[in-house]
């Protein structure tokens, strides 16, 4: 047995004993009581969303987080279309890999991985580019803990005409994000991050008259988002091939969680007061943030090393053997480690957090 810890990662994260404990069962995946289940959640996330049933569905994908991005890049883009990919970090960067495999054109537009994506780059891309018909972006980029400003610049894209996807995988939840307002076409995240469950699954927010334009279009079988929707609508929350039950389960607890909390804007305001105890704490024991407070996110934040002989190897362990798992850094530019505060993890973590680094650094 591994020696329990405070998962200090933007998920996998720590979870709640009523999570873990909702998978302490062996449930049917066709069986009526777990299709309500999966229709239950699927209501729900429209609700965190901001969005009615009328104009937006919520489709489940099997798999982690990547799956539901490749899912929507690999079954919803035609072959005449051409996507424009915004990327200033490593999962930007993996939908541009996406397009590649699938043979879909692009016009990728890289920003510096310590910037935000602006609306004005993305303004002088559209112009350049006047063909494009589908537009991606990331909302926390977590290779660095940046927080694109999608409020600004989806609303622009789509007023010219441009399908729009977000990849808010490591947000959605726990930021709010007006998906109809912000004029989001396809939002992507996951079973394992802000909502607090385990993972296993991703779920993909689509705009339903857009979704229902893609029939047929998919490049495989089991990513075909369009084909799991319209299994789920037409057999009440049944999946294609085998649901991951125990996850639904877990996941089904943490939305109830969510709610229990406050919602989206209740935890929103304990990720932020997480993640500014962390920074000024981390500041005061010297260590400098790599995001400016600007763009910083409340869900993970990049320190840079504070010297030379900084060795991350032996800080990791040392901070793993006092409980917490905190992650590398994933820049190139500057060497750099992580630190999530998301899933549950309260002011007092953070506190006894400091102290161990305070301690481990004065040794
Ligand atoms: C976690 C994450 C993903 C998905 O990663 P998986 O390892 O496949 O779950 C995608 N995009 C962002 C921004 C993420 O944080």
């Amino acid at each position: 047995m591994v020696e329990k810890y405070l998962l200090l990662t933007p998920g996998p994260l720590t979870t709640s004993e009523e999570v873990k404990g909702a998978m302490d069962f062996d449930y049917c995946t066709w069986d009526d009581d777990y299709k309500k289940i999966t229709q239950s959640f699927r209501q729900s996330l429209l609700e965190i969303a901001q969005v009615s049933e009328e104009e937006y569905t919520a489709v489940p994908i099997q798999g982690s987080g990547t799956y539901g991005v490749e899912s929507v890049i690999s079954s919803t883009i035609s072959a005449d279309d051409k996507l424009m990919i915004a990327i200033n970090g490593a999962y930007g960067k993996r939908i541009s890999e996406m397009a590649d495999i699938y043979g879909i054109e692009h016009v990728d537009l890289v920003v510096d991985e310590r910037e935000p994506i602006t609306l004005e780059k993305v303004t002088e891309y559209l112009d350049q580019y006047p063909d494009i018909t589908h537009f991606a972006m990331i909302h926390c980029e977590t290779t660095t803990g940046i927080l694109n400003p999608i409020e600004d610049i989806i609303p622009y894209v789509k007023a010219h005409g441009i399908v729009t996807i977000v990849d808010a995988m490591s947000s959605f939840g726990g930021v709010p994000i007006d998906v109809k307002e912000e004029k989001i076409d396809y939002l992507i995240s996951s079973s394992n991050k802000c909502i607090q469950g385990v993972p296993g699954f991703s779920f993909v927010i689509a705009r339903k008259q857009i979704l229902e334009a893609t029939k047929g279009l998919s490049r495989t079988l089991s990513l075909d988002l369009y084909d799991q929707y319209a299994e789920m609508e037409r057999n009440n929350g049944k999946w294609r091939f085998t649901s991951p039950t125990h996850v639904v389960h877990a996941f089904y607890e943490a939305l109830a969680e969510l709610k229990a909390e406050g919602g989206v804007v209740a935890r929103h305001k304990r990720y932020e007061s997480n993640q500014k105890h962390l920074a000024t704490g981390m500041a005061d024991l010297g260590f400098k943030l790599l995001i400016d407070e600007t763009y910083q996110s409340p869900i993970i934040t990049s320190f840079i090393y504070p010297n030379d002989e900084f060795d991350f190897n032996e800080f990791y362990h040392q901070l793993k053997n006092d409980g917490f798992v905190i992650y590398p850094g994933k820049i190139s530019q500057v060497p750099t480690f992580r630190i999530g505060n998301i899933g549950e993890v309260y002011d007092e973590d953070i506190t006894k957090l400091l102290a161990a680094i305070k301690d481990i650094i004065s040794q």
